[in-house]
């Protein structure tokens, strides 16, 4: 028995969309990144999409494009993938670290204050395993202080806030595409915005820096190629007509686990085991002491069940600690937390059977080593 952490869900409908593209001669810059970026705006419910070749190069093209350089500070989390920190370092700036609340493990809005300064650029929240961050506190600060807001959505679309859907909440969102993701592109990602600045700064530099209507070879600003290409676009076509019924599948399977592994002492469920989240990117858990992750996970995994740490903190990641000097201690939430957390496997079509079988031997180690 092996049971993976993560696996894409494709249809036939997928394959036949990618199949459709290689039969025309339009490999890129055509009319599937197009109906992509539509549908995908209008899903977030804004007026742009600009896609990208992955989630980090439209991090970096939001960055870049809120003119975040040497000297700006932003404000984020490091309890996060490490793209939504280095994003700042691409362009010069500084990450600045504020600590996340121990229940939705987002950035906690009553640490941001605290590390604002007269450098302080931007807020760079992230929803953290497909759970929307307390947009509407830190949107409050962002006026207060006058600062922009990059929405890191990259692990929730199709999570919402009230009536708006992450992404929509913020200056701009990035959303990815990587195929452990909610949809996939194989690699990819997109940027939403409802500013029209923002919207056509990111498209010129995501294609070497060219004008709206360029002569061929004419730039106006530096750039990058950061194109998603026609094959891409149309697998994401296809996942996004199937979003609805994928995200349903991914809450069924959270609503299995949270049924079946309630009630194991030491094991905290994400969300507290209640259905408070409508879009999943992970499955992660907690093991309180006694009980230790890395013996629990090394348990798993010689059972066949893959599981990982998510997330190790960036700021204790060895470039961070060698460039800033950070040394543990600096987030106590996030470091503590870091220690305990565990995803395991989550992917649209795990089976009952599966599920029953990482249930038992997470039931098995807890015996074991609590
Ligand atoms: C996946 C992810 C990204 C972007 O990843 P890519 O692999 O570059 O598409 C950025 N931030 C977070 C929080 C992510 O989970």
């Amino acid at each position: 028995m092996e049971i993976a952490l993560a696996k894409p869900d494709i249809t036939s409908k997928e394959i036949e969309a990618v199949l459709d593209v290689l039969k025309t001669p339009v490999l890129s810059i055509g009319p599937q990144v197009q109906a992509f970026e539509d549908l995908v705006a209008a899903y977030v419910g804004v007026q742009y999409g600009v896609a990208v070749n992955s989630g980090t190069s439209g991090l970096h093209l939001l960055v870049r494009s809120l003119g975040i350089k040497a000297g700006d500070e932003v404000i984020t989390t490091p309890f996060s993938f490490v793209a939504s920190s280095n994003c700042i370092l691409f362009e010069g700036g500084t990450p600045v670290f504020a600590d996340i609340d121990p229940e939705s493990l987002n950035l906690d809005p009553a640490q941001i204050e605290a590390k604002i300064t007269t450098r302080t650029k931007a807020l760079l929240p992230v929803h953290v395993f497909g759970r929307t961050a307390d947009m509407k506190a830190i949107m409050d600060i962002a006026r207060r202080h006058n600062l922009k807001v990059i929405e890191d959505s990259c692990e929730a679309l199709g999570a919402d806030l009230g009536e708006k859907k992450a992404g929509a909440l913020g200056n701009g969102a990035v959303f990815a595409f990587y195929p452990n993701k909610q949809i996939t592109t194989g690699e990819g990602g997109m940027i939403v915005t409802d500013d029209p600045e923002i919207a056509a700064n990111c498209r010129s530099m995501r294609n070497q820096g060219r004008s709206a209507n360029p002569m061929w070879l004419e730039h106006e600003r530096i750039g990058f190629n950061y194109r998603m290409d026609e094959i891409s676009a149309a697998l994401g076509n296809a996942q996004m007509h199937r979003l609805e019924e994928i995200l349903a599948k991914r809450a069924g399977v959270a609503r299995k686990y949270h049924q079946k592994l309630a009630g194991i002492p030491g094991l905290l469920l994400p969300n507290g085991g209640l259905p408070v989240q409508n879009s999943w990117f992970v499955y992660v858990l907690r093991f309180m002491p006694p009980l230790d992750r890395d013996v629990i996970a090394a348990y798993l995994k010689n059972e066949g069940v893959q599981c990982r740490p998510y997330f190790p903190p960036i700021h204790l990641q060895e470039f961070y600690q060698k460039e800033f000097g950070y040394k543990g201690g600096e987030y106590p939430v996030t470091e503590k937390i870091a220690k305990q957390t565990l995803a395991i496997p989550f992917y649209n079509d795990l089976s009952d059977f599966e599920i029953d079988y990482v249930v038992e031997k997470i039931r098995e180690a807890v015996r074991k080593f609590g």
